[in-house]
């Protein structure tokens, strides 16, 4: 399958979706991570994770450009911030993506699954709380996933590795796992389509 996450930073792809990525990276999933909002030092710090064989590509956070990045890939997953995230950036990605749903269904005739991640502390900025309908396990790749959020030395990587540990074992807790990543399907167009994460 064809996996693209359309994300705003660096570190996002690690620490939001990290341990999904290596699963589908380990069956052989074609993944690509997508930023709209990169400096200089940080870009060269994502680019750690085309090590793991995923494709990383930064682009400015303009639709068209995004339009055609997506159609190129053809994805049959598309992943990307939740709608209430707090951070504006966040919100924006999602806001992005959303409003290229239809011409990406109805013009350029893809099929695509649609997802959102999870966010910090799983609260929304009118205090919301995210209810995920999907769950990966990562227990298996946990600790890949904390050095993957390591390689971003200009982040408070510590502080970020404890909040989303907690959040995982959450989900864990919920999915009948020790970690899990959470994920919130959502239709396009009216319709889910059949991929699964
Ligand atoms: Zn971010």
């Amino acid at each position: 399958m064809n996996i693209v996450y359309v994300l705003a930073h660096p570190d996002d792809a690690e620490i939001w979706c990290g341990g999904t990525i290596l699963t589908q990276i380990e069956k052989g999933d074609n993944v690509k991570v997508v930023y709209l909002y990169s400096t200089k030092d940080r870009k060269r710090e994502a680019l750690l994770l085309s090590k793991h064989k995923v494709k990383v590509e930064f682009i400015k956070p303009i639709e068209k450009i995004l339009r055609r990045v997506i159609k190129d890939f053809n994805p049959n997953i598309i992943i990307t911030h939740w709608f209430k995230d707090c951070h504006h950036e966040h919100k924006d990605c999602f806001d992005k993506v959303y409003k290229i749903l239809p011409e990406l269904l109805v013009f350029d005739k893809l099929k695509f699954s649609f997802f959102v991640c999870d966010t910090y502390n799983s609260i929304g900025f009118d205090n919301s709380k995210f209810i995920p309908n999907t769950y990966i396990d990562i227990s298996k790749f946990n600790k890949n996933k904390k050095e993957l959020i390591r390689n971003h030395t200009s982040q408070p990587c510590d502080y970020f590795i404890d909040m989303v540990e907690k959040q995982n074992k959450n989900w864990g807790i919920e999915n009948d796992c020790k970690l899990a990543e959470s994920y919130l399907q959502l239709p396009v167009q009216g319709n889910f389509y059949e991929y699964k994460l």
